[in-house]
This record gives C-alpha cells, sequence and structure tokens, in this order.
C-alpha cells in the first residue's frame, strides 16, 4: 500500500508553529497580545511539539539576554520567570591538548556579568503556558514529517504519529494542518 492512497484527516489553523521552543512561543505570545491590544480578531494559532511535553528535547542551560524580554513579557512575569542563578563571574580559557591556560581578560563581547542563567526546558514551559493562556492551542507528541506544499509556498506540514516511523506508517492515516 503507498503512503498516497492513505485517508487522512486535515485541521486548518491559520497559523501553525512546529516545534514548541523559545521561537514558536514567543511568536505566539505576541501575536496573540498584539491582537489584544489593537482588539483584532485572534488568529486561531496551533503550536505542535515532537517531544511528549514542552521543553522534554530542549537539553541547554542558557546565559539569558533579558533585552527581547521587555517587548514580550510583562514586568510581573519577567520577575516570575524561572531563573536558576545569575552570573557572578566569568573566565575564558584556552583549552590545549593536556590542560587549560586561562585568559587574564574576559573579551567584552564574551562578558555577560549579572544576566540569569536559565534551564531553557523549563524556561520554555513556562512559557509555554503563557502562550496557552493568551489562547494559543499547543499538542505534544506531534512530530511534523514533510511540508506540505502549495505551488512554491509552504501550506501546512504532515505529522507522523509516534510509532509510524520504520514500517508500521500504513496502520494508521496521518494528519495534515494547514
Ligand atoms: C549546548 C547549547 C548551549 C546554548 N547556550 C545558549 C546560551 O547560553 N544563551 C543563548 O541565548 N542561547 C544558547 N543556545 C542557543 C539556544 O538554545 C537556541 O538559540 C534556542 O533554543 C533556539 O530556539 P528555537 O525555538 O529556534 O529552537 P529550539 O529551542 O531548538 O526548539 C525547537 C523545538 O522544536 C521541536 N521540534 C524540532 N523538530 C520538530 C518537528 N519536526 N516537529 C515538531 N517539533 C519539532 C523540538 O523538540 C524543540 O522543542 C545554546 C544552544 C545549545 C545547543
Amino acid at each position: 500500500m503507498s503512503t498516497d492512497s492513505i485517508q487522512r484527516d486535515t485541521l486548518e489553523v491559520d497559523i501553525l508553529c512546529v516545534g514548541a521552543g523559545v521561537a514558536s512561543l514567543a511568536t505566539a505570545l505576541r501575536l496573540l497580545r498584539r491582537c489584544d491590544e489593537n482588539k483584532f480578531e485572534k488568529p486561531s494559532i496551533m503550536v505542535i511539539e515532537k517531544g511528549a511535553q514542552v521543553g522534554a528535547h530542549i537539553l541547554s542551560g542558557a546565559v539569558l539576554d533579558p533585552t527581547p524580554l521587555l517587548d514580550l513579557l510583562t514586568a510581573e512575569e519577567r520577575a516570575a520567570m524561572p531563573v536558576q542563578s545569575l552570573v557572578k563571574e566569568e573566565t575564558v580559557c584556552r583549552l590545549t591538548a593536556t590542560g587549560s591556560l586561562r585568559v587574564p581578560w574576559v573579551p567584552a563581547a564574551m562578558c555577560a556579568h549579572g544576566l540569569p542563567i536559565i534551564s531553557l526546558s523549563q524556561f520554555v514551559r513556562w512559557l509555554g503556558g503563557l502562550a496557552d493562556g493568551a489562547g494559543a492551542e499547543i499538542y505534544t507528541d506531534m512530530p511534523a514529517a514533510e511540508l506540505l506544499w502549495e505551488g512554491d509556498r509552504v501550506a501546512g506540514v504532515r505529522l507522523r504519529y509516534p510509532g509510524q516511523g520504520r514500517g508500521s506508517w500504513r496502520r494508521r492515516g496521518g494528519l495534515s494542518h494547514r
């Protein structure tokens, strides 16, 4: 049986964000809040994430430059965001084959003194809560498998359900989001 003959459901949304990382969640939150501020009708925004939970596939810690958050979040939200610690001390080392040499200064471009250190996984879970509260629909366990094209423009994605990867594709139809 060819995958082309599989019956698929199609779900139409105004805006589809693939992957619940900071980029998608910030986009969804910003758009929905801008609509509220300007009294525009809110578009339907769906965020699909391949991980079992938002943040499950995000492993990095991060030193956060909070400047872009000034536009995105309220002062109360910024105060409540999950921060592990602030950068208290910085060192630049040159790694050698047998050890490391400490550089006696920190180049200005690498200076992060006082900036928050976050777990990105925790941060996106928290940001996902705000996006959800603003009206975004966030779905996990939904890996996008291929792009759907209409002429030369991307019109949506086709999902692959977990377990459909190797040979089990034909057991269920896929779901397309446009
Ligand atoms: C080791 C490391 C250290 C870093 N340190 C810093 C730092 O100190 N400071 C800093 O500012 N930045 C840092 N970064 C960079 C920062 O993590 C990225 O810039 C940021 O996470 C990018 O956000 P994003 O939303 O574009 O993508 P991501 O955060 O990568 O999110 C993408 C999301 O999409 C999901 N996804 C992927 N493919 C699919 C699919 N087919 N279908 C559905 N969902 C999908 C993933 O599971 C994930 O949840 C670091 C990155 C790494 C790897």
